[in-house]
């Protein structure tokens, strides 16, 4: 199987940064192409209907225990939608995502992990920051056209080859934040 580097022309930089699921290094490459940044991708996991609050609803504040490592700033992060939905019970339309796919099990679409910081005592954010977490901010999210399926994983973990491919395949294309 030819590497991602190989199949789509990038060219090879430094020091090598492991990339691929099975843990073997795979060639760091130079941040100047636009798919670069898929390249070095990680994913989140992220329950229902809040995944599609991402992508369809202008959701841009992530809840997290923990704060992100400043390795990841400016990476892109591909958004998968869990096969479980959110305990809360709270539904698609609760937050005025009727229209939106609904897709569980698979990547549903891509961010770039803008920034992080600590909720601020008065709460910030709104309406998505909560009060006693992390809050991981995102920008430039997309959509792909044909959700890719993939098994969740916790905290930003490392999508197979397959899964990257199949992203890098659809373009994703911009879409409208409400
Ligand atoms: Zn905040």
């Amino acid at each position: 199987m030819k590497r991602l580097s190989e199949e789509f022309g990038f060219q090879h930089a430094g020091h090598a940064t492991p990339l691929l699921a099975d843990g073997s290094d795979a060639p760091h490459i130079e941040r100047s192409y636009a798919a670069q940044e898929l390249m070095d991708m990680r994913a989140l996991t992220i329950r229902q209907p809040y995944a599609d609050a991402i992508i369809w609803g202008g959701k841009r504040t992530e809840n997290r225990v923990r704060a992100l490592s400043a390795f990841h700033l400016g990476a892109t992060v591909l958004i998968h939608a869990a096969k479980a939905t959110h305990a809360s019970e709270v539904s698609a339309s609760d937050l005025g995502l009727d229209t939106a796919p609904g897709a569980r099990g698979a990547i549903i679409g891509t961010a770039v992990l803008d920034a992080c910081h600590q909720a601020s005592a008065e709460g910030c954010c709104a309406p998505w920051g909560m009060l006693g977490f992390w809050h991981w901010t995102l920008r430039d999210v997309r959509s792909l056209p044909r959700p890719v399926e993939a098994a969740g994983r916790l905290g930003l973990w490392v999508p197979a080859e397959e899964v990257v491919r199949n992203v890098l395949a659809q373009s994703p294309e911009p879409r409208p934040v409400r």
